[in-house]
């Protein structure tokens, strides 16, 4: 089948179509508007998915060389996200579908963050335990199939990308800081200093602890020398990155061992992450785990993800009708 996926759930508007179960294109029209405010403003968001999201259908469309008619079903985030983001996407996929008379099939955003490990080769095997970190969650999955999916740990509070993105803003950074820790971060001494690993049960996380005491750190040494920040900033960038990476293998590497799977796969936005996916790789030798790493590509928002979800809901004629509305939450079931 020819699938459309649209994805509008934060501040990315992306657009992909998938045949046969290949991605042919991925456009993605990023927002820059966010970044002078240090975090995403919702209604600006919403927007500006208003403006992009024709140009981008248009785009994936022609990169893809279907045409409008070609298509077989309208993929789409119906959450979890920003509602009025959501609302954009969901309205144009339903727009479409009418228009063209198409099935259309809703897509949970959490879980094509997992599914994009089917974009390419090599795809995992199920079951596979699947650590998903982005700016909104973090998880640990228990993947049995496509869409049979158990979450047996996840944060408590803040998520791993939101560490990054609330440290970079303590640092000064501009948003979205976690790419920009990962730059700084390999120029610096992850060991120069030693932020507190939390103590929570079972396979769960909490990081809003660790951004207190950031804040806190970064308080008392610029009181001490102002120009602290600007000496250390690599060291800081290392020794956070290096925390945040070890308090999420530590949970992993205990939910591997309780489940006893060894099919390991990372994914979400901080996927990205250089140290994370160094981690992982060293981790999974020593523990002979068959680890799958997304292309960069397929890590933080787009619509390949959601295309890819979508094919495999065609397959088993998984489809929603014209009174779907977007979801700000979503379970998996
Ligand atoms: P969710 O998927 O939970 O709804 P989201 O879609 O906003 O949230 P993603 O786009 O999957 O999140 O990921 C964005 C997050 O990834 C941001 O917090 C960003 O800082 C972080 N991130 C992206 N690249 C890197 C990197 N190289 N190192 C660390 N963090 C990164
Ligand atoms: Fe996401």
């Amino acid at each position: 089948p020819v699938i459309l996926g649209i994805e509008s759930s934060c501040d990315d508007t992306s657009a992909a179509v998938c045949v046969d179960g290949e991605i042919l294109s991925n456009v993605i029209a990023n927002q820059t508007i966010h970044a002078a405010y240090g975090g995403v403003v919702p209604e600006l968001a919403s927007r500006v998915h208003q403006q992009n999201i024709i140009p981008a259908v248009q785009q994936a469309l022609l990169n893809a060389k279907v045409s409008k008619n070609d298509i077989d079903a309208v993929a789409f985030t119906r959450g979890p996200g920003l509602l009025g983001s959501l609302l954009v996407g969901v309205s144009f996929a339903k727009a479409f579908a009418l228009g063209k008379k198409l099935p259309l099939i809703e897509v949970n955003h959490m879980q094509a963050h997992i599914l994009a490990h089917f974009i390419d080769h090599p795809k995992p095997d199920f079951p596979f335990l699947c650590l998903t970190v982005s700016g909104g969650h973090t998880q640990i999955v228990l993947v049995k199939n496509y869409f049979d999916m158990e979450i047996v740990g996840q944060t408590m509070d803040d998520a791993a990308g939101e560490a990054m993105d609330k440290t970079s803003k303590i640092l000064g950074l501009p948003y979205p800081g976690g790419p920009l820790i990962d730059k700084y971060a390999r120029l610096g001494n992850p060991d120069a200093f030693k932020f507190p690993e939390p103590n929570i049960p079972d396979f769960n996380f909490s990081f809003s602890g660790l951004k207190t005491s950031i804040l806190y750190f970064i308080r008392d040494e610029v009181a001490a020398d102002p120009q602290f920040l600007q000496k250390r900033m690599n060291d800081i960038c290392a020794s956070v990155e290096k925390r945040i990476v070890t308090i999420l293998l530590n949970k992993l590497k205990k939910a591997a061992l309780t489940y006893n799977i060894t099919n390991i796969a990372l994914a979400g936005g901080v996927s990205a992450n250089t140290g994370l996916r160094q981690g992982l790789t060293d981790l999974g030798s020593q523990m002979g785990w068959n680890c799958f790493i997304p292309q960069f590509a397929y890590c933080t928002d787009n619509a390949a993800m959601i295309a890819i979800a979508g094919h495999y809901k065609y397959l088993n004629h998984d489809f929603v009708g014209q009174n779907v509305a977007p979801l700000a939450r979503m379970p998996f079931n």
